[in-house]
């Protein structure tokens, strides 16, 4: 039976991806050997990393003055290297709290300088965006698009007039982003661009240079920059199945297509849980991510009926964070909205049965 995958990370890619992926980890380039056992300096790893960085160059509009990266460790390990490299020990940086991540983010950031909170929905749970309450005397404002845990997301901008630095893990490549307004994004790729192990960084180069720690070279974005992202060893893999990713993206119309798609997924399960008498959303309307959607029985006790339901109907992926509870259904760039009308038949099916 097709598989309907919900799971929020690591998560779904195109299938194209993984049959491109499976072939080239036999016989990579017509060369006989594995992409995974090839130099990271041979031509056609090369050709393969230019390929990538233009992707991102492309799909995003990266502007003049900004650099792309694949560096290692994850998103987590940002919330501590782009303080290091933008924030020095007298200064403050305002960080907006929206749950999980940003907390993380902020307790890494109080390692290199002040962090001040400019916004959080902590006190009711992070369900829905927080608007900047004051920004006066930050270095710049760091926010979480998309807040993966809890389901919200970001719809403009933080309203702040320093740069932002935003960690978008979850909904990069997901819909179109004014990059100019940034001095630094990050991401794991694991949830819309490929598979964990790589972590795309753009960075606003400019914005570098301007702190007076020493910062250890492999930690220092210079360095990365300096190198194309070879300083030392590229995790080739995860930036290889990424480029496939992204080339799907472009074959697909591109970021505005994928928003459109996105959109149009979203729209529907939001409706049906809306209209069905036994579901309700746990965030926000107007703060709802398109990425993942948070909800919930307002009975639970029948919760494990409707997970069985949903079983056996190929559907995998959706309970709910151990921190929230319910159901998260993630619906990233490479999901089709068929997987999302089956989800929503299940609903509708419960309903009638136990409405
Ligand atoms: C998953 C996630 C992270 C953590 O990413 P790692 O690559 O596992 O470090 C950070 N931020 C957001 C928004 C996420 O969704």
């Amino acid at each position: 039976m097709k598989k309907h995958n919900f799971y929020a990370g690591p998560a779904i890619l195109p299938e194209e991806v993984k049959r491109k992926t499976s072939a080239s980890i036999l016989d990579f380039a017509g060369m006989g050997l594995s992409v995974m056992e090839i130099s990271h300096r041979s031509p056609q790893w090369v050709e393969c990393m230019d390929k990538a960085f233009s992707l991102v160059n492309e799909l995003l509009r990266i502007p003049e003055g900004y650099k792309v990266l694949f560096l290692t460790g994850g998103a987590s390990s940002q919330f501590y290297m782009s303080a290091m490299n933008l924030l020095n020990d007298s200064e403050v940086a305002g960080y907006i709290n929206t749950g999980t991540w940003s907390a993380k983010a902020i307790k890494e950031a109080q390692l290199y300088g002040t962090v001040k909170e400019i916004g959080s929905s902590k006190d009711d749970n992070y369900t829905y965006i927080p608007s900047v309450l004051d920004s006066q005397g930050i270095k710049y404002a760091h926010y979480t698009s998309n807040n993966t845990v809890f389901g919200t997301q970001f719809k403009e901008l933080p309203d702040v007039n320093v740069p932002l630095i935003a960690d978008m893990s979850s909904d990069i490549f997901s819909k179109e982003i004014d990059i100019n307004r940034h001095d630094l994004i990050y991401c794991g790729a694991q949830k819309n661009m490929g598979p964990a192990g790589v972590t795309l960084v753009i960075v606003k180069e400019s914005a570098l240079g301007k702190v007076t720690r020493d910062i250890p070279t492999i930690l220092d974005y210079r360095t990365h920059i300096s190198k194309g992202s070879m300083f030392n060893t590229p995790p080739v893999l995860p930036i290889y199945v990424s480029m496939l990713t992204m080339q799907w993206v472009k074959d697909n119309g591109g970021v505005a297509a994928m928003n459109l798609r996105n959109e149009a997924k979203a729209q529907l399960l939001y409706d049906e849980i809306d209209r069905n008498d036994l579901f309700k959303g746990f965030v926000a309307t107007k703060d709802r991510s398109t990425m993942n959607a948070c909800f919930g029985l307002k009975d639970d006790t029948k919760k494990d009926i409707f997970l069985d339901m949903t079983r056996e109907a190929g559907i995998v992926g959706i309970e709910g964070h151990r921190s929230v509870g319910g159901f998260r259904a993630s619906m990233y760039n490479a999901m089709d909205i068929e997987s999302v009308e089956v989800l929503v038949s299940v609903m509708k099916s419960f309903s009638e049965t136990y409405g």
